[in-house]
């Protein structure tokens, strides 16, 4: 086979388009892409190799190489690691094979700005070269086969493969564009390699010096010592951030990590990043996951899950550990010993990063709660262990606006500490509602009793909280109260009357008659006292399974039937004191039934027959009318 002309891929074209067009100011990164790309290449030789040494060839000396013609306008990154068999270019260099592409490009806003930071999520790699090349050629052949491969392409619609000769390993090699001449410049780029390679762990090496004679002479521009081994009080902030950008390909700074040595019973090391946003497929539980793995610094493989635990999935980074043995699989990885060790302690690690930044910047931490709150709620159900540090770390929005003491700007999120801290010394219970969404929640007539009296209420309108809150029990002493269940136990002293609880005789009647009517659909009518401007409200028992877990659980394929709620009115209400007087059985009849159904649309988790339901507001209003 010779050459062939290939199309791309339609995803790979949509990408490339928008890498070109969006990420202008920031092309130098194809660098770092590229480097990154050869490392990972030498990474995977290296470890075939300690299986397989007849792989390298006799030549164990692994580097990447820079060369620069400033007179053709090229650049070269060469490396001598794996390489690529024709049909791996082909797959690996004409499509995106990553989970989650789709509903990547449905994202993408046409706002420059937005997609360029949704970009830097997706990882841009080996495309980002396109930004300044207006040709990329790329030599390779796959360590252990004598076939090479050329690629070739313009980065429009299509490329060419070809077969040639060529040495093992990959040379990347861009004909550069006329604007981004200073990428054959021996100084410009220099420091840019430098910037970009520092802290790989493979040596990088470059002419050093311009003239012809004396091209051949040639330094290593990067220390080529894995940055995690070096002592932290000799890592800049800027040497992280940028390995940071290594491991993730990420765009973005991270916001935060945290890297430790441990001796003793094991020995591992791990630097551990948490990113500024999630990533776009953080719920796709197919997206790659998990930390770089190195035994004894020798690359073991990507995507090592077992050391953190689901719910920390979004934590980018390395663990190297001595106590594991270089032929480690996936499986043994899950059975050890040793990784549940370290991944407990990496858990706390995490854990204790973001506690101490919820406790010295309280922005930053929203800003973190923006992105990660929602799966890390996920560890208050997942984790028994550490679910106490967990529910310290959520944030809540509640009934109450209020302004932080010293910044006095609008606090948007509450810890459940602040929540207690504000509330009367008498209140047992942190009270809670839940709804599809926040303001379904904040519309809740559940609230209207708990409001009047100045009692905050947490406002859950996160798909997940039902969840969550099944698994929560309490707080610091005080129980979760969902407000829409069961008895609602409010602190002695906002029970200004308690003689007002008590169902008087007189009222007895009137709760009987509404029961009859809607005896198929609800429990029992009772007095609520929840209830100020409301005429009604639906209250389900304590231990009734409400819509959101029901859905939770039907979508998990159970089926489970509705419970029954029971019908709490408001005596007080103008509707309802007119009804005690209605004699008309049918007009009693349809009030009550707008009774049920009004409250069935605030709480939203009841069918109501929308159609039975306008005949009846129609025949009310008729009766209105002159
Ligand atoms: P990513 O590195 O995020 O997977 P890229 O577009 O940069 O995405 O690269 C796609 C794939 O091409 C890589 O996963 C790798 O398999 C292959 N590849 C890229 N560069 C090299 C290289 N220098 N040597 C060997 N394989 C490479």
């Amino acid at each position: 086979m010779t050459t062939e002309t290939l199309g791309f891929q339609t995803e790979a074209k949509k990408l490339l388009h928008l890498m070109i067009n969006s990420l202008y100011s920031n092309r130098e990164i194809f660098l770092r892409e590229l480097i990154s790309n050869a490392s990972d290449a030498i990474d995977k030789l290296r470890f075939q190799a300690l299986d397989n040494p007849e792989l390298l060839d006799g030549n164990g000396d692994l580097k990447i190489s820079i060369d620069f013609d400033s007179d053709a306008k090229t650049l070269s990154i060469t490396d001598n690691g794996i390489g690529m068999t024709r049909d791996e270019v082909i797959e690996n260099l004409g499509t995106i094979a990553k989970s989650g592409t789709e509903e990547f490009f449905q994202q993408l806003s046409g706002d420059q700005q937005k997609d360029a930071s949704l970009i830097g999520q997706f990882g841009v790699g080996f495309y980002s070269s396109f930004m300044v090349a207006d040709e990329v050629v790329v030599q390779t052949r796959k360590a252990g086969t004598s076939e090479g491969t050329r690629w070739v392409s313009t980065g429009e619609d299509e490329y060419s493969v070809s077969d040639i000769e060529t040495e093992r390993g990959t040379r990347v090699t861009l004909k550069l564009k006329e604007d981004a001449q200073e990428f054959c410049e021996r100084f410009s780029l220099q420091s840019i390699v430098r910037r970009y390679s520092d802290h790989i762990a493979v040596p990088v090496d470059m002419p050093s010096a311009d003239t012809e004679e004396e091209k051949d002479k040639r330094e290593t521009v990067n220390s080529a010592k894995a940055l995690w081994t070096r002592s932290r009080s000799e890592i800049s902030d800027d040497e992280y951030k940028e390995f940071y950008k290594y491991v993730s390909h990420d765009f973005e700074d991270p916001l935060a990590w945290s890297h430790n040595r441990v001796e003793g019973r094991l020995d591992y090391t791990s630097l551990l990043f948490i990113p500024k946003r999630a990533p776009f497929d953080m719920f796709n539980l197919d997206a790659p996951r998990g930390l770089k793995l190195y035994v004894q610094r020798v690359f073991i493989m990507d995507e090592a899950e077992t050391f953190l635990p689901l719910y920390l999935r979004w934590v980018k980074g390395i663990v190297d550990s001595s106590d594991l043995p270089l032929n480690v699989s996936r499986e043994m990885l899950q059975d050890s010993e040793a990784v549940r060790t370290i991944r407990s302690a990496l858990e706390r690690r995490v854990l204790d990063r973001l506690e101490k930044i919820a406790g010295d910047d309280e922005d930053e931490y929203s800003a973190f709660w923006d992105e990660f709150g929602t799966v890390l709620k996920e560890g208050t159900v997942s984790d028994n262990q550490n679910r106490d540090v967990v529910v310290q770390l959520l944030r809540f929005t509640t009934t109450q606006d209020v302004s932080n003491p010293e910044t006095g700007r609008a606090q948007q999120r509450t810890s459940l500490k602040q929540y207690l801290d504000r509330a009367s010394s008498e209140q047992n219970h942190i009270y809670y509602v839940l709804g599809d969404n926040e303001r379904a929640a904040r519309n809740s007539p559940h609230l209207e009793a708990l409001q009047s009296q100045g009692i905050e209420v947490l406002i859950l309108g996160d798909p997940i909280d039902a969840w969550m809150m099944s698994h929560l029990v309490e707080f610091e002493g005080k129980k979760f109260q969902d407000i829409t269940r069961g008895e609602l136990d409010l602190p002695e002293s906002s029970q200004e009357d308690d003689k007002k609880d008590e169902t008087d005789e007189s009222e007895e009647p009137l709760l009987k008659r509404i029961e009859e009517v809607l005896k198929d659909k609800v429990e029992g009518v009772s007095k609520s006292k929840r209830l100020i401007d409301s005429p009604a409200c639906l209250v389900l028992a304590e231990h009734d399974l409400g819509l959101h877990m029901r859905r939770i659980m039907e979508s998990a394929g159970q089926s489970v039937p509705a419970a029954k709620p029971t019908l709490e009115v408001n005596l007080d209400h103008t509707l309802v004191k007119h009804m005690n007087k209605e004699d008309d059985d049918a007009r009693f009849g349809d009030f009550a039934q707008l009774l049920f159904e009004q409250a069935a649309f605030s709480d939203g988790s009841f069918p109501i027959d929308a159609g039975m339901h306008v005949k009846r507001v129609n025949r009310l209003l008729a009766e209105l009318l002159p």
